[in-house]
């Protein structure tokens, strides 16, 4: 990574806690320092309406945090339309992966614009705001009846996930729900990067005990991205212990991950097991129905009027992440304010750019990309979605169910299901395989890389 890129990170995570996640991550996908000497900075955007918008909104939040990041005063940054492959070979998003990376590190509460309580807890985030779908009604159920009886149903209750798919959303309804209805209730709402840093930083100080005593006599405990304490295992084993101090006694534990406990590698065994202990919920992505009700939701929300056109051309655009989702609600509104127009399908069409679907993509199937796997591979259909663990079947299966995940955008119970009636996990083990694989071998590399294309013709 050069300077720019350690500066522009750097700055990034300030601003992070300035500004809502959503507004984050559309505002600042893809911008990057182009050019930096003495007193001034240029930033690249990607298009001219995220310039006018950086100068307008966040100029001065933007100044500040490179201010303090390169330790200077009255800066100057100045907004060019930029892309960043221009200036470097690194092509494959490197700014959007900057803010994956220092999201968790910098953003434990999700929403650093709302209040946040003391209970970490962000009043928006409620049952009622949360539309149910097929995607996540089990998630939700049980983390409604974990509110209304906390500690009776499911303990652990543990959320699994992609990025923005409503996990914290929900643990923090629940929290916001037993609150709402018993203000004395000791709740505790921690992303588990917090409850490390804590824990060191308790060490450090020589105050564990104090530690202890916080986490151990909360009533409810809602732990968000678990997946976080891999391979630190002081931490494990500290929160191992207070796991069993709160079970023991009975009081709700709620946990979050991006993925099930299983496939959380570097993490103690007994932790896993005990992830397993109550009830393990996923959250897999929306239906076209859901996102819509979403996106009429989020625009009621803040009293604005789209025409259900926009709102389905948007909905079935973007179809894995409701932060997105919320995102290009956000730069939608922004932009017709900004210019006091009414949206049309086609202002809608030009903000969003880049989106629209790709027809060639839209005819995919998993019938026909299983079909296009098993002719490649010279197999049976039946012997591909046959249950023979045969070398020469296991590795055509796993690869057309990471392409399923990865070209359709396919749930993992999708894919079990499309792929022999599987369970999810087998899915979800047979992508972390080729995965890994993709890295270490060149023929499974090769093969994955003509299929992508084969899968188009
Ligand atoms: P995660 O924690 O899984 O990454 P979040 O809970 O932060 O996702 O959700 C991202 C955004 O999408 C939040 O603003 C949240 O309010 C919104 N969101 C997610 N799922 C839903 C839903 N089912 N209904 C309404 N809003 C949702
Ligand atoms: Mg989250």
């Amino acid at each position: 990574m050069d300077n720019y890129e350690k500066n522009w990170e750097n700055a990034l995570g300030e601003l992070e806690l300035l500004i809502s996640k959503a507004n984050f991550t559309t505002w600042f996908k893809n911008t990057f320092i182009a050019e930096e000497n003495d007193g001034n900075i240029v930033v690249g955007v990607p298009n001219a309406f995220t310039k006018v918008w950086l100068e307008k909104k966040y100029d001065d939040k933007i100044t500040s945090a490179l201010e303090s990041v390169l330790s200077k005063s009255n800066l100057q940054v100045i907004y060019r339309v930029e892309s960043k492959g221009k200036s470097t070979n690194v092509s494959t998003k490197p700014v959007d992966q900057g803010i994956k990376k220092i999201t968790p590190v910098y953003n434990s509460n999700g929403n650093s614009e709302k209040v946040i309580n003391k209970f970490g807890l962000n009043p928006s985030y409620k049952f009622n705001s949360f539309v149910v779908g097929p995607g996540n009604e089990l998630a939700q159920a049980a983390a409604h009846a974990s509110a209304q009886k906390p500690g009776a149903l499911y303990n652990p209750l543990f959320i699994y996930g992609g990025v923005g798919l409503g996990k914290t959303h929900l643990i923090q309804s629940v929290g916001n729900y037993i609150l709402a209805k018993n203000p004395e209730k000791k709740i505790l709402y921690i992303n588990s990067e917090k409850f490390t840093n804590d824990f060191i930083f308790a060490i450090k100080r020589g105050q564990t005990d104090q530690f202890k005593e916080k986490y151990r006599s909360v009533d409810v405990l809602l732990i968000d991205d678990i997946q976080f304490i891999a391979g630190k295992e002081q931490t494990q084993e500290e929160f191992f212990h207070t796991f069993n101090a709160l079970h023991q006694n009975n009081k709700q534990i709620i946990i979050s991950s991006d993925r099930p406990p299983k496939a959380i590698q570097e993490i103690e065994n007994r932790l896993i097991s005990r992830f397993e202990w109550g009830m393990i919920a996923d959250i897999s992505f929306p239906d076209l129905e859901t996102r819509v009700a979403i996106l009429q939701m989020k625009a009621a929300s803040k009293n604005y009027n789209l025409d259900q056109d926009i709102i389905h051309f948007v909905a079935a655009n973007i179809q894995e992440n409701i932060r997105e989702l919320e995102g290009a609600l956000n730069r939608i509104i922004a932009f017709h304010e900004l210019n006091n127009t009414r949206p049309t399908l086609d202002s809608v069409k030009s903000i969003l750019g880049g989106l629209s679907t790709n027809p060639k993509k839209a005819g995919l199937t998993s019938k026909k990309l299983l079909g296009v796997v098993a002719i490649f591979f010279d197999i049976h259909m039946d012997d591909l979605l046959g249950a023979s663990r045969k070398k020469e079947l296991v590795v055509p299966r796993q690869i057309s169910m990471y392409l399923m995940r990865e070209e359709l955008k396919a749930s993992y119970p999708n894919i079990g299901r499309d792929v022999g009636k599987r369970d999810h996990t087998t899915a979800m083990h047979a992508c972390i395989k080729i995965n890994k694989m993709l890295e270490i071998n060149d023929k499974i590399k090769n093969d994955v890389a003509v299929l992508r294309q084969k899968i188009y013709e």
